[in-house]
Order: C-alpha cells, then structure tokens, then sequence
C-alpha cells in the first residue's frame, strides 16, 4: 500500500507548535497567496512549555492552522526538551517529508537560545537529507515509500539576532499573521496583575519587540515589514532579472 502523500510547495518545522508562527508565519501567508500549498510540523507538543496543557496547545495549534489557511498541520511527540537526536525520530521526520513531499522546507535555525530549536535544526537537515536516499527504510508493514528530497532548506530566525542571507517583503501579510499568534491563547495573553507567572514570551513586550523586529528588516530591503532568513546552501540564480528586478 503506498504512503499517503499530500504534496505541498512548502513545509515548516518548529520544535515547538508556535514556533513557526512567530518566526515565518507572514512568509508562509505570502507563499500561499502566491497560489501554493503549505504544510506545518510540529515536533513536540510543546509539554514543558510552563504554560498550557498539551490539549489546551494542540487545540490552538489547530485553531492557528485554519487562521492561517494551512492545508495541513501535524503534531508529532518527540518529547519537549528531550528532542533527541536518535533514528526514531529521525526517521518520523523522514516519513513526514515523504509523505508532504515539499519544495522547500522552513526549520529552526542551527543557532539558537533554546536547546530543543538547534536540535529541531540538526534533525530535520538531516532528515531532509536522508529522506532522499532510496535504501532508508522508514515504512511501516505493507507500504511504499517513494524517496523525496527538497529543493531548498531554509532556516527561519528566532530569539538570536542573526544575520540573514536574505529578507522577505512581508508589508501584505504581516498583520494577518498576527490571527496565527493570537491563536495561542495560552501563550502570549497574559492579564495584568494575573498570578500566572510570567514568561519569556507573555511580557507585554514580546509582541511589539516582535514588530520591530519586523520593521528593522523591512527597512533594510526598503519595505514596511520583513523576515530574515538563513540559507542552508548556496542559492543558485537562474532568472537573473526576475531575483535584481528593475526599478518599477
Ligand atoms: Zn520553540
């Protein structure tokens, strides 16, 4: 029995469900006005977030998916803060790519403040890597997996101030990525004077910090908003005119 594939232009990784949202969510709006498929996975459920039971996040992950206009959204369990790197969950990884087939995959950049992104990083290249080799065997009984390997590795920037390789002109898209934050209710929505302890990401900085973020590299490509990303090879052009537009 073959695997059943959905195949999409485009499929992001986060170690943690929000993780794509926060970090790539007005590019993943862009690519799918542009007219293509995208598809999100979660490795973890995000369990030893100190917020939120992982029904309460799995519910907001689904509740982002559909503000967002997914075609798609997994969760797997690999364990937060216990993503190993091992081939089980390589090869979960390896089934997923296979399965969704993509052109280009968004992950969690290799350096970064939480240990679970960089190891979300380093698991899904090298998945996607492997994915592609005809003798990795990750079927279960009775299926066919055909192998698969993406065009483009790109990874999305977080909590680290990295330098990007390139910029994307978000100004279309970025206040509806906004709809997909906000569905993590339990995340970021903090009441004042609320005894629910404070964290990293529910100060009532985080989101406008995150704008201007987004303002500081749009500005930089001339644009209201931006997302940085890194390439994880080299880019190679081929309609030269179409990447250096002329001035319109
Ligand atoms: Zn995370």
């Amino acid at each position: 029995m073959p695997l059943q594939t959905e195949k999409v232009y485009a499929l992001a990784f986060g170690a943690h469900p929000d993780d794509v949202e926060l970090a790539c969510g007005a590019t993943l709006l862009k690519i799918i006005d542009e007219g293509h498929n995208v598809a999100v996975c979660d490795l973890t459920a995000g369990e030893m977030g100190t917020l939120g039971t992982p029904e309460t996040r799995r519910q907001e992950a689904l509740l982002a998916a559909s503000h967002m206009g997914y075609t798609s959204r997994e969760m797997l369990h690999l364990g937060d803060s216990e993503l190993l790197y091992n081939q089980e969950n390589l090869n979960e990884i390896i089934r997923i790519v296979r399965k969704y087939r993509p052109e280009t995959v968004f992950c969690n950049p290799p350096d970064e403040r939480h240990p679970d992104h960089m190891k979300a990083s380093r698991l899904v290249y090298d998945a996607c890597f492997y994915a592609g080799l005809r003798k990795i065997e990750t079927a279960l009984e009775d299926e066919i997996q055909l192998p698969h390997r993406p065009r483009h590795l790109i990874y999305y920037i977080q909590f680290k101030q990295l330098q990007p390789d390139f910029i994307v002109d978000v100004s279309s898209t970025f206040d509806r990525s906004r709809s997909g934050i906000e569905a993590f209710g339990s995340q970021f929505h903090r009441e004042e004077n609320s005894d629910q302890p404070v964290t990293m990401i529910n100060r009532k900085e985080f989101l406008p910090g995150l704008e201007a973020r987004a303002r500081s590299f749009g500005e930089q490509i001339g644009a209201m908003y931006g997302e940085g990303f890194l390439l994880s090879g080299m880019l190679g052009v081929d309609n030269f005119s179409a990447m250096f537009p002329p001035r319109t």
